[in-house]
């Protein structure tokens, strides 16, 4: 997803959303774009730091260690964070960060240099009130230890609400490692209940923290997982499959695929295999004009940011699938850091099934508010969520008399 496709889809909305273009203009440019060079052995590495919009509270977002990160991707997830916290109705704005490297290829100690360089980088822009960093792809628990741990030791005081997503043991909050699986789960649980849906089989795309999370959750509920695929490919049993098993061998070897009862099918397959709902959880653009025909799931729900074009949403909405949308179904991740956020404020923490019923209170008033503002509507579910997303953003913008 490109920035070009941001402005594109923001002239695409203006005319449905009656923006102005002064409106247009506010909501495609970010306020501040931080980069640096990180140093790592010898070499340089660039590093990004993007802070869309903060109209609605201080900006939020996670960084990335990824070979592709660049600062034009980085400046677009940095803007459908600005939209997805207003979603999710959480007292944040919308940031991004990001470093351009493989982290695969680094030792544990060199992980923890970069990380802290990080935060050295890009230290006075970030705090519990001005922009709070989280994980995101290839970033963990750990990292986000060592970052609060610089950051800390640079300020010489505590703040542990300058980053979510943290451990346990320094101020991190319970169903936060599976909370972006668990948001989607409540979503999909009212989705199902509004079309009384009967559909039970599932196919999932990725097995990272989302995907794998997901799947469990939902074996739990009664669903039926016919397939799981990661980096490496897929495995389909038309019968399900048994999830706890399928984890462990993920553990042990590396991938799904060794799971030998199962039948061995391509990432692209597993898009279009016979099931209810889909639940792409990895990589953004992977459903296209080329296979959203093809599709035969009739909900969609969006664990991975991005991975459906706008021309499948296109052909996705004439065949009636429902795309419950990246911003709405992965909020339960950027929800429970909010939490965290909460607690590390308030320096007092709840239960664990204080926040689940939080998350859930949360994500059902989510989905319910945009599915009675889009009743009657003739586009699709997408479009009713990033309209009722920034005219939230621009209510706030226009009592700040920014516009
Ligand atoms: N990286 C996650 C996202 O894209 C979580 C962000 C956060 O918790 O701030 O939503």
């Amino acid at each position: 997803m490109t920035f070009n496709h941001v402005v594109q889809f923001l002239q695409t909305l203006a005319p449905l959303a009656n923006l102005s273009p002064a409106e247009v203009t506010l909501l495609e440019t970010p306020n501040h774009v931080h980069k640096a060079e990180l140093h790592l052995n010898g070499k340089k590495y660039p590093a990004f730091r993007i802070q869309f919009n903060n109209a609605r509270g201080p900006y939020k977002g996670g960084i990335r260690f990824h070979p592709e990160v660049n600062e034009d991707e980085v400046k677009s997830l940095a803007f459908w964070m600005t939209l997805k916290t207003a979603v999710a109705d959480i007292p944040f704005g919308g940031g991004k960060g990001g470093v351009t490297i493989d982290p695969k290829s680094l030792s544990g100690k060199e992980l923890e240099e970069l990380s802290r360089a990080y935060v050295r980088a890009f230290r006075p822009y970030l705090g519990s009130s001005i922009d709070i960093p989280a994980p995101d792809v290839y970033t963990t628990g750990q990292i986000m230890a060592w970052m609060l741990d610089e950051y800390e030791q640079q300020a010489g005081h505590h703040d542990p609400g300058m980053i979510t997503g943290k451990p346990l043991e320094l101020g991190g909050s319970l169903v936060r490692d599976i909370a972006t699986a668990l948001g989607g789960v409540f979503v999909l649980e009212e989705a199902v209940q509004k079309l009384k849906f009967k559909g039970k089989r599932i196919a999932i795309q990725g097995f990272g923290n989302a995907g794998m999370n997901a799947a469990k959750l939902f074996a739990d509920r009664g669903f039926t997982i016919v397939a799981v695929s990661d980096s490496k490919g897929g495995i389909y049993a038309q019968q399900g499959l048994p999830v706890d098993e399928v984890v462990t061998i993920k553990e042990k070897t590396g991938s799904v695929q060794n799971y030998p009862p199962g039948q061995k099918i391509s990432n692209e397959e597993l898009l279009t295999l016979n099931c209810d709902i889909l639940i792409p959880s990895a990589l953004s653009g992977v459903i296209t004009e080329k296979n959203a025909h093809q599709v035969k799931a009739k909900i969609i729900l969006e664990l991975a940011n991005g991975p459906t074009t706008p021309e499948a949403d296109k052909i996705l909405h004439q065949n009636k699938t429902l795309v419950l949308p990246d911003i709405l179904a992965n909020a339960g991740g950027v929800t429970v850091s909010y939490f965290e956020w909460v607690q590390n404020q308030s320096g007092y923490y709840w239960k664990e099934e204080e926040v689940r019923a939080r998350l859930r209170e949360k994500m059902k008033a989510a989905f319910n508010q945009l599915w009675s503002t889009w009743a009657g509507k003739k586009y699709d579910f997408r479009t009713a969520t990033y309209i009722h997303a920034i005219q939230k953003v621009l209510a706030a913008e226009k009592l700040r008399g920014r516009v």
